[in-house]
């Protein structure tokens, strides 16, 4: 197998409950729930390489607040957990170890598995356990250093956003929807409020100060929006966990969008008018740059704890 971004992603090794395959070549049936109902949940981490004295390795970011999630979402549908959670973070290693990419976005799925068309849960049906992963691009310095526009919508999901379920319809339409509109995100509005991007956390800043929405049935608990929270907080930057209007969004400063692919980007034009001066702001350039800090110590973390084993080494793969 040949290394580096030139290998066809389809070819990436993947786990299908229990076994692994190439992505290409694994198949579920068409009785899954997930395909019939979007039955299940999901998760999607980044994985970025790091340098130390030793050389490069690989290393999953925030991986434990995104089994503790997936944790929750399963718990919200009544899905039992078909691993622990320590087993989540061998499986994530393993996927990780056997592809080639320095950059990767891990992908979890758990469906309830596959069982006659009906809507009630089955019973004695165990669920689908799948894990790929997939090369990251670099974010491009253009969307950092120039930032990304946006348009608003209504928010019409329904209102349980908070679960990570692979039904995602809705927003797959609003993503679309900014498409359609040349933009590369869609933030919505609920009942005069801001509720999030179709992929992605929004916070504002406004004379300093940063401001997110809570953490309701409306929006999904991001995990690189809860980084950003922390990360303002140790920074002694004043950080607001508040409804914020819709018209906020109008007179803000700044805006940022924030999920895992995508870390953390300036909207600077929402609806055809520019945000603040209409580039990327003083406070979005310290948190990009306080974030690969960030990033950096918990790679450092995840070495520490697991060892600096070829598991996440990309010059020791060699299958
Ligand atoms: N909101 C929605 C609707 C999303 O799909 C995502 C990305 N999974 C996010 C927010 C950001 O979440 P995270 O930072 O955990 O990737």
């Amino acid at each position: 197998m040949s290394s580096g971004p030139e290998k066809d992603w389809q070819q990436a090794s993947c786990y299908l409950n229990g076994e692994w395959c190439a992505l290409r070549d694994a198949k579920v049936s068409v009785l899954d729930r997930g395909f019939i109902f979007g039955d299940g949940v999901y998760e999607v981490i980044s994985v970025d390489q790091f340098q130390d004295d030793r050389g490069s390795y690989r290393a999953p970011f925030q991986i434990r607040e995104h089994f503790v999630r997936l944790q929750r979402s399963l718990d919200a549908v009544r899905i039992a957990n078909p691993l622990t959670i320590e087993q989540w973070f061998d499986l994530t290693a393993e996927v990780i170890d056997r592809n080639p990419w320095q950059r990767q976005l891990v992908y979890v799925q758990v469906t309830r598995g596959i069982a006659k068309r009906d809507h009630p849960f089955p019973s004695g049906v165990s669920p689908t356990v799948f894990v790929s992963t997939s090369p990251w691009p670099l974010i491009s310095n253009e969307q950092i250093e120039e930032g990304v526009a946006a348009v608003t919508h209504a928010d019409e999901r329904w209102l349980h956003c908070d679960i990570k379920s692979t039904s995602l319809l809705g927003n797959v339409l609003m993503k679309q929807y900014a498409i359609d509109q040349g933009a590369s995100e869609t933030v919505m509005v609920r009942d005069g409020f801001l509720t999030e991007g179709s992929s992605t956390n929004i916070s504002v800043v406004k004379n300093g100060v940063v401001s997110m929405p809570p953490k309701t049935v409306q929006i999904l608990p991001g995990i690189t929006v809860d980084g950003i929270a922390r990360i303002t907080q140790a920074h002694g930057v004043a950080t607001e966990v508040r409804p914020v209007a819709a018209e906020e969004l109008r007179t803000a400063d700044e805006i940022w969008l924030s999920s895992s692919g995508r870390e953390v980007l300036a909207i600077v034009s929402l609806d055809g008018a520019p945000v603040g001066s209409g580039k990327p702001g003083p406070m979005y350039r310290s948190m990009h740059q306080w974030f690969q800090q960030g990033k950096q110590a918990d790679a450092e973390l995840w070495a520490m704890l697991r060892g600096r084993s070829s598991a996440c080494a990309p010059e020791a793969r060699t299958r």
